[in-house]
């Protein structure tokens, strides 16, 4: 019964929804608006049928509407009533017993009882049936009582089945919509989707890409969608990305420890993945070239339980990038070849980068502190550095976060 509560509190918010959808022209949102039905006959179903706050349990009664069931409102006036008939006999019993504090109660074993405390345990009167003898009083029936206690409990038991028939009628009648309901549900989600992306496209100046079939990332003023939000006073610098399929194929990226290598090519990836989804972008201007895939080698981990450490997980991963990548996919490879001795992962790296530009001449962002690579820009076409500009002020480092062409010799990993 909560959940028809949740639900109709759900169904009540369609029709608004639909009113501001007519204002709207575009196929996919006629579509949209075409298919939210208001469910308007469910909605006043659950509304007449069910309490506003119902109990959890549906076997236990108290979820049904005044009003909805004639039996069910009767029943229960029966069980009011019922109150009032014992209130009425404990007194009439008190006065005509002379036991002042007697008491009529219930408890799930015995039902109801009189109880009479043991100082007036002689006053009983004949009729009484010893039910029960506690330290310092006794339980007691009498005919009366019994059937009170019948009509009573007989009501109760007949309401709340009668309750929970009533429910699964109403919880039948609804299922029998499912249709109806599964396909509004579907419109409101691509809804959500759009007004989602529409809203954090204004709140974040994003910008409507171009999508091209030539392959070109083009990439003007780009920025992480995450990281922007989380750098302090606007300080996120914004970075260009070119990438296509003959000179620019795969980029070298070198820089210091913590100059925003990965957070660069992430961004150039999300970039890419937001603007295929269908959303606009964080930067200044994007002519995003389709592509199939978009594959990754980022961070360390293992799996250790089925045999495989950091670096055999790091080889399996780059493997399965190698063998499926295509020339229409898009790389990201943040530090290959760790984890082994220096000239093992440097050759590792090196013979990575070269089979990508020679067989798979996917575009492609790497990034590395193994600076000899920057030596295969001049030895093959379609290779280019790039670095990440840093300012020496004496001792101090000072990270612009811009990237700039060209190589770097320095990590600054000790500095
Ligand atoms: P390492 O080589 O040590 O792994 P890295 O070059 O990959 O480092 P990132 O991890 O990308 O560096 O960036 C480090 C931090 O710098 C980020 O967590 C972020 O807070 C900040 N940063 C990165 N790029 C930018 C940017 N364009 N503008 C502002 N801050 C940035």
């Amino acid at each position: 019964p909560r959940d028809l509560i949740a639900f109709r509190n759900s169904m009540q918010m369609l029709p608004p929804i639909k009113s501001v959808l007519e204002d709207f022209h575009s196929e996919e949102l006629v579509k949209i608006e075409n298919d939210i039905d208001a469910l308007q006959d469910l909605c006043t179903l659950i509304e007449e049928a069910i309490v506003e706050e119902p109990p959890i349990s549906i076997r236990e009664g108290g979820m049904i509407k005044e009003g909805f069931d004639e039996t069910i409102d009767q029943l229960r006036a029966a069980k009011t009533e019922g109150k009032t008939w014992l209130a009425e006999l404990e007194e009439q019993e008190r006065e005509r017993t002379g036991i002042k504090n007697l008491k009529i109660k219930y408890n799930k074993v015995f039902g109801y009882y009189l109880e009479v405390t043991n100082s007036y345990k002689d006053m009983v009167p004949d009729d009484y049936v010893r039910k029960q003898t506690l330290t310092n009083a006794e339980r007691y029936s009498m005919p009366r009582l019994k059937e009170l206690e019948d009509m009573i409990l007989n009501a109760e038991d007949k309401l709340t089945g009668l309750e929970y028939d009533k429910f699964c009628s109403v919880r039948e009648q609804i299922a029998a919509q499912i249709e109806r309901i599964q396909r509004t549900a579907k419109a409101i989600a691509r809804l959500d989707v759009f007004a989602s992306l529409a809203l954090v496209a204004e709140r974040n100046h994003y910008v409507r890409p171009v999508l091209n079939e030539k392959g070109v990332i083009n990439i003007r003023d780009g920025r992480h969608p995450v990281v922007e939000q989380m750098t302090d006073h606007d300080m996120f610098i914004s970075n260009d990305t070119y990438l296509d399929n003959q000179k620019h194929c795969i980029a070298i990226i070198t820089g210091p420890n913590m100059a925003g290598k990965s957070t660069y090519m992430r961004q150039a990836a999300l970039i890419v993945l937001m603007a295929q989804l269908g959303s606009f972008v964080p930067a200044s201007s994007a002519n995003i070239g389709l592509v199939d895939r978009i594959f990754t080698r980022v961070g360390a981990s293992d799996d250790l339980a089925s045999g495989q450490s950091t670096f055999m997980v790091e080889m399996n991963e780059v493997a399965n990038i190698l063998k499926n990548a295509t020339s229409r996919s898009l790389i990201i490879l943040d530090e290959v070849g760790r984890g082994t001795s220096t000239y093992d992962g440097m050759s590792i790296a090196r013979a990575v980068v070269e089979y990508i530009n020679e067989k798979i001449k996917a575009k492609t962002l790497f990034a590395t502190h193994y600076h000899e690579l920057i030596e295969l820009e001049d030895l093959f076409d379609g290779i280019k550095n790039y670095s990440i500009a840093v300012k020496e002020k004496g001792n101090d480092v000072v990270f612009l976060r811009r990237i700039v062409p060209g190589g770097t010799d320095r990590s600054y990993g000790i500095h």
